[in-house]
C-alpha cells in the first residue's frame, strides 16, 4: 500500500475531541497499512482571531509580521494532533511549512508554492512515524521568511506535498460529505457528486464554491493527483475529483451534463459612467485596474448613446478590492476621462457549470427560463464553454440557485444534505 495525504480542516479539529477523533481517524489509515501524511489547518476560528489581534495592533500589519503571527495557529493544531496520536500508542512527528520543504516566493499574505522539498517526512514516514504538517504556510526562496498561502491555503499544502510525495491520493477532511450539487446550506436538496473532473470542479471553484479553493485543484490537476474530498465526521466516501472517473464498486461513474450551481456573493460591481465610446477606453480603465494589482470577475460596456457618444462600462470584482478599485479610478479619472463612478455591493453571482453543456443545445434557454419563472432579474451574463454565469441582486440569490437547482432536475429525492459543522470552510 501506498503513501497517503489526509488534511484536516479547521472545523474537524475545532476542540480538543475534535483532535482526538481526528487522531483516531489518522491511526486507522495507518493501521490499514498506509503510511500517513497529515496536513492540518488552525484550530476552529483561530485565524480569524489572529487576524482581528493583529488589526488591534496596527490597522496595516507589515505583512512579515502578519504571516509570522498566522502560521501559529497551525503550529498549535499539529502539535497537539501529534501528542494525541502518541497518546493512541502510534508515532508521530509535527512539521512546520519550512521543515516540510514547503518552499514559496516571497508574496506575504498570498504567496506561491513554486518549490516542495520533502526530504524530512520521506525520512520521517520511512522510520514508521505519521508527520503532521502545518497547512498554509511555507518558506520563501530568496529572503528564507515565513509567508502564508492565503486564506484556505492548507488545502493547497495538501496537495502540494501529495504531488511531491507520489502519494496514491490527496484525501481532504471537510464538515460536509463532499461536493454537491449546490451549497447546502442553501439548497437542502443537494446532491453528494460521486465523481467529478478537474476542469467542472475548477469551474465551480472559480465560481464561488467553497469546499475547495481553485488553487488547490488546479495544482491537483497540473500534477494529475486524485482528491478525495470526505467527511472526517461519517465514514461516508465522499467526492472523487480526478481526470477520469473512478469506478465505485461495479457502479460505472458517468460525466454529468450539468455538475452543478455555485453561488457568490463576495463581489461588487463598479459602474464607470460616461465613458467616450472610442478605442483605448476600456485599456485605460483596466490598466488601472490591472495596475492596482485587482482581479476582476465580469465586465459588459452598453451600447452608447448615439446622441451623446458615450458609454458605461460595469465589471464586477471582490469586495474586499472595492475601495482600492475606486481610489485607483478617481486618481486617474482625467487620463481616462469619464463621468462618475457607481459602486454597488448589493450583488449576487450564480453559475450554472458542467461539461455537458457543450453539446446539449437548451442548457442557456433552460437556465434563464428558470430564472425568470422565479422572478429573478438578470443585470450581467457571462459565458465559457462549460459555465453560464448571471448577476443578480444578493437578496434574489438563494432563492435563484434553488430554481436553477431543480430546473436541471439536480434536487434529490431522498437524504437531505448533512452539515456536520463550520461555515463551509
Ligand atoms: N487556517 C487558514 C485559514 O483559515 C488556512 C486553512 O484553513 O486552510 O484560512
Ligand atoms: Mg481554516
Amino acid at each position: 500500500m501506498g503513501l497517503v495525504v489526509q488534511k484536516y480542516g479547521g472545523s474537524s479539529v475545532a476542540d480538543a475531541e475534535g483532535i482526538k477523533r481526528v487522531a483516531k481517524r489518522i491511526v486507522e489509515a495507518k493501521k490499514n497499512g498506509h503510511q500517513v501524511v497529515v496536513v492540518v489547518s488552525a484550530m476552529g476560528d483561530t485565524t480569524d482571531e489572529l487576524i482581528d489581534l493583529a488589526e488591534q495592533v496596527s490597522p496595516m500589519p507589515a505583512g512579515r509580521e502578519f504571516d509570522m503571527l498566522l502560521t501559529a495557529g497551525e503550529r498549535i493544531s499539529m502539535a497537539l494532533l501529534a501528542m494525541a496520536i502518541k497518546n493512541l500508542g502510534h508515532e508521530a512527528q509535527s512539521f512546520t511549512g519550512s521543515q516540510a520543504g514547503v518552499i514559496t516566493d516571497s508574496v506575504h499574505n498570498k504567496a506561491r508554492i513554486i518549490d516542495v522539498t520533502p526530504g524530512r517526512i520521506r525520512d520521517s514516514v520511512d522510520a514508521g512515524n505519521i508527520a503532521i504538517v502545518a497547512g498554509f504556510q511555507g518558506v520563501s526562496a530568496d529572503k528564507k521568511d515565513i509567508t502564508t498561502l492565503g486564506r484556505g491555503g492548507s488545502d493547497t499544502t495538501a496537495v502540494a506535498l501529495a504531488a511531491a510525495l507520489d502519494a496514491e491520493v490527496c484525501e481532504i477532511y471537510t464538515d460536509v460529505d463532499g461536493v454537491f450539487t449546490a451549497d447546502p446550506r442553501v439548497v437542502k436538496k443537494a446532491k453528494k457528486i460521486d465523481w467529478i473532473s478537474f476542469e467542472d470542479m475548477l469551474e465551480l471553484a472559480a465560481s464561488g464554491s467553497k469546499v475547495l479553493l481553485h488553487r488547490c485543484v488546479e495544482y491537483a490537476r497540473r500534477y494529475n493527483i486524485p482528491i478525495h474530498v470526505r467527511s472526517s465526521f461519517s465514514g461516508l466516501q465522499g467526492t472523487w475529483v480526478s481526470s477520469e472517473p473512478i469506478e465505485q464498486g461495479d457502479k460505472p461513474v458517468e460525466q454529468a451534463i450539468i455538475s452543478g450551481v455555485a453561488h457568490d456573493t463576495s463581489e461588487a460591481k463598479i459602474t464607470v459612467v460616461g465613458v467616450p465610446d472610442k478605442p483605448g477606453e476600456a485599456a485605460a480603465i483596466f490598466r488601472t485596474i490591472s495596475d492596482a494589482e485587482i482581479n476582476i470577475d465580469m465586465i459588459v460596456q452598453n451600447v452608447s448613446a448615439a446622441s451623446t457618444g458615450l458609454t458605461d462600462i460595469s465589471f464586477t470584482l471582490p469586495k474586499a478590492e472595492g475601495r482600492k478599485a475606486i481610489d485607483a479610478l478617481e486618481k486617474n479619472k482625467h487620463g481616462i476621462g469619464f463621468d462618475s463612478l457607481r459602486y454597488d455591493d448589493q450583488i449576487g453571482k450564480i453559475s450554472l457549470v458542467g461539461a455537458g453543456m457543450k453539446t446539449n443545445p437548451g442548457v442557456t434557454a433552460d437556465f434563464f427560463t428558470a430564472l425568470s419563472d422565479a422572478g429573478v432579474n438578470i443585470e450581467l451574463i457571462s459565458t465559457s464553454e462549460i459555465r453560464i454565469s448571471v448577476v443578480t441582486r444578493a437578496d434574489d440569490v438563494n432563492e435563484a440557485v434553488r430554481a436553477v437547482h431543480t430546473a436541471f432536475g439536480l434536487d434529490s429525492d431522498s437524504d437531505e444534505a448533512v452539515v456536520y459543522g463550520g461555515t463551509g470552510r
